[in-house]
């Protein structure tokens, strides 16, 4: 076990242990030998991570004063998670998005600056917003394609947002706003921070399947698997033209324990944590799945295999899409040594896998 920076050896706090990304990352630090403090509301995949020796589990959120008080003043690692993040939240849930994204862990920010911790943030690479290609686009002003403009690069991309009444944005601009407070918190009182922008992470537990252990409209890869495990069609919404690249989640977290163990090179920077080889548009993550899905299970797929719908009918009015994201993870590479490697194909195969294990199949 490396021996974690001012550590003394205190335990590492994670804020919202018992999401997606939560878990896999609670997991590995108890595999690594760290001891885990975590907090969350959610405990259903947590399982038996729960009774483990080095992890203490608090069921509850962290608004509570003296929880913020007791997170930073006992932890001098806090990693923050807790989050509705969502997109089928954005504009329906605007007030707790703005809430739980900016209001909350601002007050946990300004208790760790006093307190001297060191506090991870976990963005988002919604931040970044549209490209600048895609705005002109949208302007009617033809621009080619490039992969030079579209990049993504943590210290001068422009973070392109919409029109207040596009309620989309509500999330990215509260996350965008912490990131900011976070440096107003360093020049004001040396807060140390770090910040993290995950690109589309996938994987086992990956949000829920509507009707069985959530409710609502979850991300694509889970509203794909509920498609294709009742015999649906795919829904393509606005046709799937937006590209996203999906990051393998144990990419991700090797990410996370690298910046982890890297305080000197990771404090005061943001990461992009993404996989830029592992881009597709929508339409052509539907084809992929659906191919994955017949090899895996050997069942019929859904007649038609997707079919088009309107983001205002999936999604009601005030959402608008982010074009493309495509990560330069040049810095993490460059301070942090970490590169994503898993294949787009494998990512699915071993997430749809665990779907269809997890899951039963009604068709
Ligand atoms: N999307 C889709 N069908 C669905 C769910 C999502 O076409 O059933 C699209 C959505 O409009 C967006 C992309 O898939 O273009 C990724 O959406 P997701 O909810 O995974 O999150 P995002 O990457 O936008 O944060």
């Amino acid at each position: 076990m490396q021996e974690l920076p001012s550590m003394n050896p205190t335990r590492i706090a994670i804020v919202g242990c018992g999401g997606f990304v939560g878990v896999h990352l609670v997991k590995q630090m108890l595999d690594l030998g760290y001891p885990v403090d975590g907090w969350d509301l959610e405990d259903r995949r947590l399982g038996e991570l729960v009774g483990h020796k080095d992890f203490c589990f608090h069921h509850s959120d962290y608004s509570a004063p003296e929880t913020i008080d007791d997170i930073s003043k006992n932890h001098s690692v806090v990693i923050h998670l807790a989050a509705l993040c969502n997109p089928s939240l954005y504009n329906t849930e605007d007030q707790r998005v703005i809430q739980s994204n900016f209001i909350l862990p601002a007050r946990l920010a300004e208790a760790c600056a006093k307190e001297g911790s060191w506090l991870v943030y976990f963005s988002t690479s919604e931040v970044y917003g549209r490209t600048v290609s895609g705005v002109a686009r949208g302007m009617g002003i033809e621009v080619g394609e490039s992969n030079e403009l579209d990049l993504l690069t943590e210290d001068s991309s422009p973070l392109l947002l919409g029109a207040i009444g596009s309620r989309r944005w509500n999330y990215a601009c509260a996350k965008q706003l912490m990131e900011r407070y976070l440096l107003a918190l360093e020049v004001s009182s040396q807060l140390q921070w770090t910040v993290v922008r995950p690109f589309n992470f996938l994987g086992p537990e990956m949000d829920f399947i509507p009707g069985v252990d959530g409710e609502g409209v979850p991300r694509v890869m889970a509203c794909f698997m509920d498609a294709l495990l009742h015999g649906r069609s795919m829904e393509l919404v606005d046709g799937g033209g937006a590209r996203r690249c999906f990051t393998w989640i144990g990419d991700a977290i090797d990410g996370i324990i690298k910046i982890l163990e890297n305080p000197q090179a990771s404090r005061g920077q943001c990461f992009n944590i993404g996989n830029p080889k592992n881009e597709t548009d929508i339409c052509g993550l539907a084809a992929r799945m659906a191919g994955i899905y017949t090899q895996i299970t050997g069942r019929d797929l859904p007649n038609p295999v997707w079919k088009n719908v309107s983001a205002e009918s999936f999604y009601g009015p005030g959402y608008q899409d982010s074009d493309r994201r495509l990560p330069n993870v040049g810095k993490a590479r460059a301070l942090l040594g970490w590169e994503p490697r898993m294949t787009l194909d494998d990512t699915l195969r071993l997430t749809i896998d665990w779907f269809v294990q997890h899951y039963p199949v009604s068709h």
